[in-house]
């Protein structure tokens, strides 16, 4: 692999990373490389490429790193989480190289560093999808098999590793960590690296606050437009720029209803499709706590704080509004609100699947099951009445059934159905040769639980 690397974090005081080269593996075997993304960041693969993926031969340039890091998972406070899977060689054209799956740091606790091709493959197909679908994400480089087998609930499971590419990887638990360590001249440090590679530069923690206020709004519309649940918001697995990162037990709806929870772990719902907003602010509300100590007057920097974070409804309700109103090709108005709501309503009242509904949007609903609710016809009429611009909705999103049907058939040896699935997410507003790969589960293939990548 030939890149120019630039390693601007490992520049950055001791306490924000620890030094680690990745674990070697027995055997690389490379699955899958994203050409146009290497092409893209100026990366040359050789043909040895796996070996880097793998982790059994460091690129050039180079400079591995775990990033520390701590988090609120599920609501509770963890002092110390970090990269306990995860190195970052370094940077390449401003995008952070992260290998996941790469073995034991010193953050690992009890885990083995490992990650099994099971979530692996899905943070591949689902994190390129939602770039094509046009939402700030991380994205996939390459995938590998180790050759070695991990233990999980399951058995024993084929070990990958992700490589995988971000504007950073700067968590909200980032900013906790230093600041529950009081550590200021860490914090500071880690505050300006952000403001440079996210924020403009800006000295002025209220900035950031606000642009990181206003890009998680508009990411979780963007979600909630796509059916998406992430799954485990928890403050070590949100961006402070809006980036969505870390596709743990995340999902896609088929049949929509509001209380949706695909995670194995999630018992209270907390991570419910129509809670994360809520979640989101919350999460913001931890970012603004972790930058209070930046403040000189710190009261006054709770009640400017408070405004901002408190502003996040509001502009979760436009962005979200925006969203809708594109899908359903209605003019963007707070008048759409009711129509919006009720074609949820509808929806779920239904058991209609979400994406298929809206691919018919521009056919009038046709042959969907929002067209048989007692309510319809009133509604279309009223929806038609505020109708300025032609529906906007994908055709293809990895349904969770298609990512479960790639991880088992890619356990088995077969990457076919992994490549069709990736394949088809790269162009999702153009209906595919396949139904299969649009159609919404038959009740035999339905997945219920998605796992975390433990
Ligand atoms: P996640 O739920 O994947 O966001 O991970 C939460 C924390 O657990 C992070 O600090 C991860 O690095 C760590 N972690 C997850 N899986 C493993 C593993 N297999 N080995 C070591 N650490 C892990
Ligand atoms: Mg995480």
């Amino acid at each position: 692999m030939k890149a120019d690397f630039q390693n601007t974090y490992a520049a950055l005081p001791d306490p924000l990373f620890v030094r680690q080269a990745p674990v070697p593996v027995a055997q690389p075997k490379g699955l899958a490389l994203n050409e146009d993304l290497a092409d893209a960041l100026g990366i040359s693969f050789d043909d040895d490429w796996a070996d880097v993926v793998a982790g059994n031969r460091i690129p050039e340039g180079a400079d591995p790193i775990t990033q520390a890091y701590a988090g609120h998972q599920f609501g509770h406070w963890n002092p110390q989480l970090g990269d306990g899977r995860a190195v970052l060689l370094g940077e390449v054209a401003g995008f952070d190289i992260q290998l996941k799956g790469s073995g034991r740091t010193p953050w690992s606790r009890g885990g083995d560093g490992r990650a099994w091709i099971g979530p692996v493959l899905r943070e591949f197909i689902v994190s390129e999808a939602m770039h094509a679908l046009g939402v700030p994400t991380t994205r996939a480089l390459a995938m590998v098999e180790t050759g070695e087998k991990i233990l999980r609930d399951d058995g024993l499971l084929p070990g990958a590793v992700l490589a995988r590419v971000a504007p950073s990887h700067i968590r909200v638990g980032t900013f906790q960590y230093f600041a529950a360590r009081q550590d200021l001249d860490s914090l500071a440090a880690l505050f300006e690296h952000t403001a440079d590679r996210h924020f403009d530069g800006t000295r002025d923690p209220g900035t950031v606050l606000q642009a990181a206020v206003e890009r998680q709004a508009a990411l979780v519309a963007q979600w909630m437009g796509l059916g998406f649940i992430h799954g485990v918001m928890n403050t070590d697995n949100a961006h402070v720029a809006g980036i969505t990162i870390d596709y743990g037990p995340c999902a896609f709806m088929d049949a929509f209803h509001p209380m949706k929870v695909f995670s194995s772990i999630d018992h209270g719902s907390r991570y419910a499709f129509a809670n994360q907003p809520g979640i989101a602010a919350w999460n913001m509300a931890q970012f603004a706590t972790a930058l209070l100590p930046l403040m000189d007057d710190r009261d006054a920097a709770i009640a400017q704080f408070t405004d901002i974070v408190h502003g996040f409804s509001d502009l979760f309700e436009a962005a979200y509004r925006q969203v809708f109103c594109a899908k359903l090709g209605v003019a963007n108005t707070p008048d759409a609100d009711g129509l919006i709501a009720q074609a949820l309503d509808m929806m779920a009242e239904q058991g209609a699947d979400f994406t298929t509904t809206f691919a018919q949007a521009e056919a009038g609903f046709d042959g969907t099951a929002l067209a048989n609710h007692p309510d319809f016809a009133a509604w279309f009429k009223a929806k038609a009445d505020l109708a300025t611009t032609v529906p906007i909705n994908p055709q293809v999103i990895p349904r969770n059934h298609l990512v479960q049907q790639a991880i088992d058939a890619a356990v088995a040896g077969d990457l076919a159905p992994f490549h069709a699935l990736w394949q088809a997410g790269k162009t999702p507003f153009k209906r595919p040769d396949d139904p299969a790969l649009t159609a919404p589960p038959r009740p035999q293939d339905l997945v219920q639980r998605t796992f975390c990548g433990t």
